[in-house]
């Protein structure tokens, strides 16, 4: 999955490090972020513009620029550049991609309007006027392989014209995940299910998320009645339907290929 990297490793601990003329700017527009065919830009490249401290990989640093043009390099689609880049730079765009999301709508404090400051020691904004303090957000949400027998539910978001996806969703306020996957379940299908079983987590930047992972069981009526406002479609496929994961990055993938591969044993 895209987090597995090892051995390099990802440590996210933020000091007020100055940059290196050879250490790596991530810079986004939107769901883009420029990209060459040696990779991301380095310090040297990208000028005198902000920089702000992501994190490092090994001994590579991250820092988020500005939006800018850099000759040799083009805005790349976070989508794209999955099929372009290492796990490694995967993970590290993704990351970053959180990040400067959060970085982005933390510029002025929610409850009184005024500028807010980058704390010095660690990754927080705080408001000098009235002390509010922001920290990184990261949104629970769940991923469910539902199983009935030798089929597996599979689904595809509307505006998606290819692959599958499984049933997904935030966790509302109040909710523990087990019940994120009963709500969501019934939501988007129709369905009642059983047995969960939590398999693995993955943080998931595109969506500012970590990923709960759970197979569970058909309780019932296996007929299903799509949710068209999310879903153009969801059915049911048997083990030898369902596709090879070429990509091996996300869970989803992951849960798909290993239900292919052994059958209801993932329920144990
Ligand atoms: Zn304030």
């Amino acid at each position: 999955m895209i987090q597995e990297i090892l051995p390099a490793k990802l440590n996210n601990t933020y000091h007020d490090r100055p940059a290196s003329l050879n250490d790596t700017v991530m810079v986004f527009r939107g769901n883009s972020v420029l990209y060459g065919d040696t990779g991301f830009p380095a310090v040297s490249e990208y000028g005198p513009g902000k920089l702000t401290y992501l994190f490092s990989i090994d001994d590579t640093y991250y820092y988020l620029g500005t939006e800018t043009e850099i000759p040799g390099y083009a805005y790349v689609t976070l989508r794209d550049i999955r099929e372009r880049t290492s796990r490694h730079d995967c993970f590290a765009v993704m990351t970053a991609h959180h990040l400067e999301e959060w970085y982005r709508r933390h510029v002025y404090c929610g409850s009184c309007g005024d500028k807010l400051v980058h704390a010095e020691n660690e990754r927080m904004m705080y408001c000098p006027q009235c002390g509010a303090q922001y920290f990184p957000q990261i949104s629970p949400a769940v991923i469910v392989g539902i199983i009935d027998g030798e089929n597996m539910l599979v689904s595809r978001y509307n505006g998606r014209t290819a692959g599958y996806a499984l049933i997904a969703g935030y966790t509302e306020i109040g909710e523990t995940p087990e019940e994120t996957v009963h709500r969501e379940v019934m939501e988007e299908t129709g369905l009642q299910v059983k047995n969960l079983r939590y398999y693995k987590s993955q943080p998931w930047g595109m969506s500012g998320s970590v990923l709960l992972g759970y197979f569970c069981e058909l309780d019932g009526d296996s007929t299903i009645h799509v949710d068209h406002n999310e879903l153009s479609l969801a059915e049911w496929k048997t083990r030898q339907e369902l596709p090879d994961d070429r990509e091996k990055l996300s869970l989803t993938a992951e849960m798909i290929q290993l239900f292919k591969d052994c059958g209801r044993r993932v329920l144990r």
